[in-house]
């Protein structure tokens, strides 16, 4: 393709069919100007390309690829490097196949644990999303394959997704929900964006022209092209000048027409169809770079990447007495269908075909030096004989020295396309552990689940291996893990709640008639558990090691550029090598608005030999303090004296420091609509008016702005001073 050709060489009608798709998957080129067409596909976690070709929409027949962790096991890694290495990994395999763009991460906040779509999102902070999407989307690129950053944004549900307005407050929506999108915006630079399906406050993400264009490109300065959700476009006459590049799949021509009317009737600036038919051009011009990628895919690599990723990603969450990890020899009774038929990624469009697939069962049975036997226990659908099964099952455990039980959600309790209604495991597993319990109390739970699954029987068991969905690899991860070949160091990137009801979104989720309140405001996830003071089953940030970790004393200053830099020394104290991912929370007590009482700001992980002490940086950004001032619409820091406190979860904090912050000036205009505070704050206005009231009251009534404070000062006529006077301050003041 020609380095010359730009929207001036295209009729309107070739402008119009360049900014929307040819088919399901591939986009429009020009024969006559030798633009080629380029294939976008899923998704997230490995790549699914349909194998009969870009009309094709069904779900499950795509070419094999390596099955990563899905996001909701890659981000328990909590470690933006592995997710870079993954995203190479997945560009690597997009460019073999000639993908041009593949479509994610999907970085949406939890916030929910009913979201029927939750493991294909990394977390419920934003700093977490932000850091593993900008990871992922370097990794993918830096192969010369573009990535998608999606659902863009504020689609945190599936119910109603193609329709629902999210309506949240300006606050919540910068500070949670757009802040990870600028994080990798910023950081990584998607080639696109995928825009969601919902309205924001009303109005389709599709067809936002703040969204799309002033906060995505003039605030955040992103420079690719805005691709909608598949079907997300309402109409794309007012999609296009908001800043709606392309529409996927392809409407079959129906709305380049109505485009190319809009243009003829003076309805569309045909300015805005040049812009975007420009982006896509540049798009197809950046994709043609890369060099062709051969093949063939080293599918062991790959899947040997697969099982380190996930061996980061189990989370072991309670480890009494040290049960784990199990002696080699020990004799062992793995039980659950789970072990047999791994559950390991989610369904919908992110569903792809794997190239291979470890089988806990067998991958246990090869790194055991002791006798596994195994039993069911239960079906994944509920059929069957339930009874003889769990028969079978306790009667093997009570012969064993550990019980391992495969506990997990089936397929169908979670995909993308509808909300899960309650958390529960099915009741028939949950019976199957407690037969399994009285029989062996040495007994291991080792979960799969996309989404949060409540634990009932938390306390009652010595051990539980949260294993999300781990991807192809998993079930030799769980082996590696449960055998002690890998020390688990995966971190909860979601609270683990009690019960349903106690979490933020509950009597707010899925809403009703078309709207759905985010009441909550900015208390999601941790934030909403800790400002309400709520117990939870396991909190954010926690994950257990095999070995110990001991912080030493956190030191704090600010760099040049006025980002805050924080060493603190960690130690092995244990008799293994081991990972801890240290986390760093910020408050500001006395602070002007409203806060969490912690927010997570800074994350890295550090690898320790026993015995050996390392110092930690963490390095949070000065932009992270900020908070969305709704007087100004603008991102300010309040200046104050920051607590930042530093541990290894959100509830297991081992080291404090403070730091004196300067904040940011807010100019806010001085009227007679402002109050006396509001005057007496001021630089110029508040010393005048002290002067005045001083002049007028001496110190004989100091009472008098305590109760007069919060007055508009020209709402009471010639009190406490003339409005003469007043006006004259004020004016002194602008
Ligand atoms: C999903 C996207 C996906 C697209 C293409 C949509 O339904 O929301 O995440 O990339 O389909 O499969």
């Amino acid at each position: 393709m020609s380095e010359h050709v730009t929207s001036r060489d295209l009729t309107l009608e070739e402008k119009a069919s360049l900014t929307s798709g040819r088919d399901f998957w591939s986009l429009e080129g020009l024969e006559r100007l030798g633009v080629p067409s380029i294939m976008v596909t899923d998704g997230p976690h490995g790549l699914r390309k349909q194998r009969t070709g870009g009309d094709h929409v069904g779900l499950t027949d795509s070419v094999p690829a390596t099955c990563f962790p899905p996001a909701v096991g890659l981000s328990a890694a909590f470690d933006p490097d592995l997710a870079r290495r993954v995203g190479e990994a997945l560009g690597l395999e997009a460019a073999i196949e000639d993908v041009a763009v593949l479509l994610g991460p999907g970085i949406n906040i939890k916030r929910s644990p009913l979201c029927g779509r939750n493991f294909e999102y990394m977390s419920e902070d934003p700093i977490v999303s932000g850091e593993i999407g900008a990871g992922l989307v370097q990794g993918i690129q830096s192969r010369g394959v573009g990535s998608s950053l999606k659902h863009f944004a504020v689609n945190n549900q599936e119910t109603e997704r193609l329709r629902v307005s999210a309506d949240v407050d300006p606050r919540p929506l910068r500070e949670i929900y757009l802040r990870g999108f600028q994080r990798v915006v910023r950081d990584a630079q998607p080639w696109t964006v995928m825009c969601s399906y919902n309205r924001i406050n009303g109005v389709y993400a599709s067809e936002d022209p703040w969204l799309l264009t002033d906060v995505l490109r003039g605030e955040w300065g992103f420079e690719g092209v805005v691709v909608s959700d598949w079907g997300a476009v309402d109409d794309r006459v007012a999609g296009l000048p908001a800043g709606l590049d392309l529409e996927m799949p392809s409407s079959g021509g129906r709305t380049d027409a109505q485009l190319v009317a809009a243009v003829r009737e003076g309805r569309l600036e045909e300015s805005a169809l040049d812009l975007a038919a420009d982006r896509l051009l540049e798009l197809i011009r950046r994709a043609q770079e890369r060099p062709a990628q051969p093949g063939p895919l080293d599918v062991d690599a790959h899947h040997a990447l697969a099982r380190e990723v996930a061996g980061r990603a189990i989370v072991l969450l309670k480890n009494e007495d040290a049960l784990l990890p199990l002696a080699p020899e020990a004799r062992l009774a793995v039980i659950g269908e789970f072990a047999r038929t791994p559950r390991y990624q989610g369904a919908g469009s992110s569903q792809i075909t794997p190239t291979r697939l470890d089988v806990p069962l067998e991958e246990i049975r090869a790194l055991s030096r002791g006798e596994v036997g195994f039993a069911p226990g239960f079906t994944t659908d509920g059929s069957g004989d339930v009874a003889a099964l769990r028969a079978e099952a306790v009667e093997l455990a009570g012969k064993a020295e550990v019980a391992v039980v495969f506990l997990g959600l089936p397929d169908a309790a979670e995909s993308e396309g509808y909300d899960r209604e309650h958390i529960d495991l099915p009741a028939d597993q949950l019976a199957l552990l407690d037969a399994v319990l009285e029989a062996n109390p040495r007994t291991v739970v080792v979960l799969s689940n996309g989404s949060v699954v409540a634990l009932p029987f938390a306390d009652r068991v010595p051990a539980i291996l949260e294993g999300w969905l781990l991807g192809q690899a998993g079930g030799g991860a769980l082996a590696d893990v449960l055998l002690g070949a890998v020390n688990p160091s995966g971190r909860l990137a979601e609270t683990i709640p009690l019960r349903l009801e106690d979490t933020p979104a509950f009597g707010n989720f899925p809403g009703e008639h078309g709207h759905v309140r985010y009441g909550e405001g900015l208390l999601v996830g941790y934030r909403w558990y800790d400002a309400k003071d709520l117990a939870v089953r396991y909190p954010f940030g926690h994950g257990l090691s095999y070995t110990s970790f001991a912080y030493g004393e956190a030191t704090a200053a600010l760099t040049a550029a006025g980002d805050i830099a924080v060493t603190v020394p960690v130690t092995n104290t244990g008799d293994q090598a081991g990972r801890e991912v240290v986390q760093l929370y910020t408050a500001l007590p006395g602070s002007s608005v409203q806060r969490p009482p912690r927010e997570l700001k800074a994350f890295a992980s550090v690898e320790l030999a026993p015995g050996e002490t390392r110092p930690v940086e963490l390095l949070v950004r000065r932009e992270d303090l900020a908070h969305w001032d709704v007087r100004v619409e603008r991102w300010i820091v309040e200046g104050g004296t920051y607590t930042l406190e530093i541990g290894a979860s959100s509830r297991d904090l081992r080291a404090a420091a403070s730091i004196e912050v300067e904040g940011d000036p807010v100019d806010l205009p001085i009227t007679l609509s402002s109050t006396f505070e509001e005057l007496l704050a001021h630089p110029v206005a508040g010393p005048a008016l002290q002067a005045a009231l001083d002049a007028r009251y001496g110190d004989a009534d100091s009472h008098l702005l305590t109760m007069i404070g919060n007055f508009p000062v020209d709402r009471l006529d010639g009190f406490p001073l003339p409005r003469a006077e007043l006006e004259e301050i004020v004016a002194a003041a602008r």
